[in-house]
């Protein structure tokens, strides 16, 4: 389901806040909106809002239309926010942090990791043994590190993507259904 919120963080990461602005600009005023009135509503530049309408842009999540004003003689763009697009983007990203996030479960799992007592670096048995388990950074001995915490957070995490989305009940169903 797309909330304002999931467009708002999929806005930002493209565009930066300015992205976040327009967007939420062009949801409320619906299609076809002329850069125009966008730069007055928000109070930015034509050259501002280009800039970040072609990131979202490459990313399909707006479309354009132009138009030559007769008067001036140039073109004027409007814009339309795409939500299929939108939902799209938002599924590819949440699929691609929870495989990074089981790559990284994976990792700390089948690894035992190594570090000093200031926590200069994190090293890998491995890596620990080649230097004689003796922290690179500052010379003093390293020991195991616990890294159940770390799992513990990966795991929750992951807990909290792969949930199926809640869906707010109708209340006409919720009647029938009583
Ligand atoms: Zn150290």
């Amino acid at each position: 389901m797309l909330t304002q919120e999931k467009i708002d963080q999929l806005a930002l990461q493209i565009g930066g806040e300015l992205a976040v602005e327009i967007v939420r600009f062009l949801l409320e005023n619906g299609e076809n909106i002329s850069e125009f009135l966008i730069a007055e509503k928000l109070g930015i530049s034509i050259n501002q809002i280009r800039k970040t309408m072609y990131l979202l842009q490459e990313n399909n999540l707006v479309s354009s239309m132009r138009k030559k004003d007769k008067k001036k003689g140039w073109y004027i763009y409007y814009w339309t926010f795409s939500n299929i697009q939108a939902h799209t983007l938002i599924t590819r990203m949440k699929q691609e942090r929870i495989s990074n996030l089981k790559k990284r479960l994976e990792l700390e799992t089948m690894t035992n990791y190594f570090t000093c007592k200031k926590g200069c670096i994190r090293m890998a048995f491995e890596r620990a043994l080649e230097n004689n388990f003796t922290c690179t950074e500052c010379n003093s001995i390293l020991k195991e590190v616990d890294n159940s915490k770390r799992i513990k957070i990966i795991k929750e995490e992951l807990g909290l993507l792969e949930a199926p989305e809640k869906v707010i009940e109708e209340p006409e169903k919720a009647e029938a259904a009583a």
